[in-house]
């Protein structure tokens, strides 16, 4: 029986190990972090269990929704149809279906008929290649005319991209305008989903599985080296102690992978380190009371450095209020380095300036969680960037959230790159 080491416990690596077993591999997952679920794990909030990062999910996130059937998870998952907004200076404004379009004073019909005709292109479009090569800049600019470009997309790439917004993929941002316009009950209202439990559900469904078909999971085990011979796989060290397996599949994000893995070719390394990475500082707020009846608000104001907040209990009805506010930080930016304290100083002069009715005594429970490598910044000409998931060394397959571009980050993306993993390393 052939073994497999699988390095992270995110959904990615969770479904690959799955997939294997059921083919008869003998497979290990290490996970470095106390918990399951990387990206989409979840902590103990002031007594309630929720995810660290906003979750949602949308109607095209296909692979999600069938491993939620095939794990009999189907009545776990809910859809509700949201509201949006739209903050721009000083003023908030409905947002999201074409009557708040109309209604929106700051662009000219003539603008909004662009970015309603941007839209709808983005939705049917088939083959990215055409896009990949394109700015997104300058391709967005060239539909909405650069007023319109500044007022709707300025804010949101500048304070998640910074200055690396100059150089992002069309085929990027386009993946990303499908995606949230796919997930529509009709024109006029937005439908999104939530797991009930979180996505911690799902993740420890997963669990339990690789669990009941003989596979192991290691928490707190982090791999230091992928061990080589010969261009071959020998195997991994996991807290020092080395240990054969005849292959090794890496979920771990890109940028981690050349120091654990020293026979990894000089072209793939290049590869790896001409790819950059964004950072995610997110506050997560309890509040006594509902801040806005929106899910998502856009930001777009001046006086704020942020692009957005999302209220997580106006999808999932929990019984306490949440709100998530993140900050995307390239991780050489000096925001990056701020303390918790820092963070939430910062966030509650928005809000007081979005509400000026909010004040402390709203906050019941606040915590800042940090991710290095939130969401990797694809380039122009992304394509031919990768590295191959299939590398120089036998027995070694390495993939992690970039893969499936021009797809934005998700689970059920990161699902749908594990089958193919497994699937790669069934024929290898
Ligand atoms: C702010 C934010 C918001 C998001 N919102 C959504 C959303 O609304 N909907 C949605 O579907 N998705 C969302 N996502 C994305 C989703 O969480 C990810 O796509 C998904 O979790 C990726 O899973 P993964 O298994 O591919 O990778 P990861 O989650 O990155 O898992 C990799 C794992 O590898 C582990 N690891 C790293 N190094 C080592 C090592 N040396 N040894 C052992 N283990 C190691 C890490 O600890 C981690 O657990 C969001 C992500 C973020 C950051």
């Amino acid at each position: 029986m052939k073994s497999v080491a699988i390095i992270g416990a995110g959904p990615m690596g969770l479904i690959c190990a799955y997939r294997l077993l059921q083919s008869g591999y003998k497979v290990a997952v290490y996970e470095r972090d106390d918990r399951l679920g990387g990206m989409s794990a979840s902590f103990d909030f002031d007594g309630l269990r929720i995810e660290r990062y906003y979750h949602f999910i949308c109607k095209s996130d296909a692979t999600l929704l069938a491993s939620m059937q095939e794990f009999g998870l189907q009545d776990k998952l809910h859809w509700r149809n949201t509201k949006m907004g739209f903050y721009h200076e000083g003023l908030l404004h409905r947002w999201g279906s074409p009557l708040d379009l109309l209604r929106f004073k700051k662009l000219t019909l003539f603008m909004k008929l662009r970015y309603a005709a941007n839209i709808l292109v983005v939705k049917n479009i088939r083959d990215w290649r055409k896009l990949d090569k394109k700015n997104a800049e300058t391709w967005l600019k060239k539909w909405l005319g650069p007023h319109a470009y500044q007022l709707l997309w300025g804010s949101l790439l500048t304070y998640k991209f910074y200055d690396l917004r100059h150089n992002l993929s069309a085929a990027w941002i386009a993946a990303r305008i499908r995606r949230v316009a796919q997930s529509r009950d009709s024109l006029f209202s937005e439908c999104l989903g939530y797991i009930e439990g979180g996505s911690e559900s799902f993740v420890n469904k997963l669990a339990e599985e690789v669990i009941r078909l003989g596979g192991t999971i290691t928490l707190k085990a982090e791999v230091s080296t992928v061990t080589t011979a010969n261009s071959r796989v020998e195997g991994v060290v996991v807290n020092g102690a080395a240990i054969a397996y005849d292959k090794v599949i890496s979920t771990i994000p890109l940028p981690l992978v050349p120091p654990l893995i020293p026979g990894l070719s000089p072209a793939i390394v290049q590869k790896i380190k001409s790819i950059e990475n964004i950072g995610v500082v997110c506050v997560i707020l309890k509040l006594t009371r509902a801040f806005t009846d929106n899910f998502w608000m856009n930001v777009n104001d001046s006086r704020m450095e942020i692009s957005g907040m999302i209220e997580y209990s106006n999808l999932n009805p929990l019984p306490e209020h949440v709100l998530y506010i993140p900050y995307y930080l390239p991780r050489t930016h000096p925001k990056f380095a701020y303390t918790d304290a820092e963070f939430l100083t910062e966030v509650k002069a928005c809000l007081i300036q979005i509400n000026p009715g909010f004040n402390e005594s709203w906050v019941k429970a606040a915590s800042v969680s940090r991710y290095g490598f939130a969401q990797p910044v694809c380039t122009p000409g992304f394509f031919e960037k990768l590295p191959s998931a299939v590398t120089n060394i036998e027995g070694l397959l390495i993939a992690d959230t970039t893969y499936y571009y021009p797809e934005d980050r998700s689970m059920s993306e990161s699902l749908k790159l594990g089958n193919t993993l497994a699937e790669l390393a069934r024929k290898q």
